[in-house]
């Protein structure tokens, strides 16, 4: 399967993913699909369509193998907050994701899916993530990334701490050199005049 590769700071071009392709999956697929997801945190910033947050689901194909015989997942969703974009306090990457993966597969049992995440997700998305049944998710940056930010959800989680690890959905984070350009660009992009946070 084809795959593009960077491994200086992201800026070159990784190629495109959509719904409905294919990848080929092995031990270096992860951080594929998360330096999609901060591709996709920077795409929102450069279009002023949110804050700086990227998702990618895919979904499991267990009997699939490819040509080397590597088993192969589909990507169902790419996305980016939306938030200013919609005009919709809820449009999360991660919940926007959520809703094109459910949309794609045209079912809401997403229990085969994996959520690739630019930041640890908020209560909303973590909620949203268990609702949709996903079993796992990746992150690259950590909350307290976003927090420098100004996105500071600290309070929330502090909230939600106690029920965490409950539901045995399982999170990894993988680090990428890139994770935190999305937050740079986006206060780069504050500076410049583009005040709204969310
Ligand atoms: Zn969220």
């Amino acid at each position: 399967m084809e795959r593009a590769w960077s491994t200086s700071d992201g800026t070159q071009e990784l190629g495109t993913l959509f719904p409905g392709q294919l990848l080929s999956s092995d031990q270096s697929t992860a951080q594929f699909l998360l330096r999609h997801a901060v591709h996709q945190a920077r795409e929102a910033v450069r279009k002023r369509s949110g804050g700086p947050f990227g998702a990618v689901i895919v979904r499991r194909l267990p009997a699939a193998i490819d040509e080397s015989r590597q088993p192969l997942v589909e990507v169902v969703a790419v996305s980016h907050n939306r938030v200013l974009e919609l005009q919709d306090p809820t449009a999360h990457a991660e919940m926007v994701a959520t809703r094109e993966a459910a949309r794609h597969l045209q079912r809401r049992d997403l229990s085969d899916c994996e959520l690739y995440t630019s930041c640890y997700p908020c209560p909303m998305c973590y909620c949203a993530v268990i609702w949709a049944k996903i079993p796992r998710f990746w992150y690259a940056s950590e909350s307290e990334d976003a927090a420098m930010a100004g996105f500071d959800d600290a309070k929330l989680h502090q909230h939600f701490r106690s029920s965490q690890g409950v539901v045995g959905l399982k999170e990894e984070r993988v680090y990428l050199a890139e994770h935190q350009m999305p937050f740079k660009e986006y206060i780069e992009a504050l500076r410049q005049g583009f005040t709204e946070l969310y």
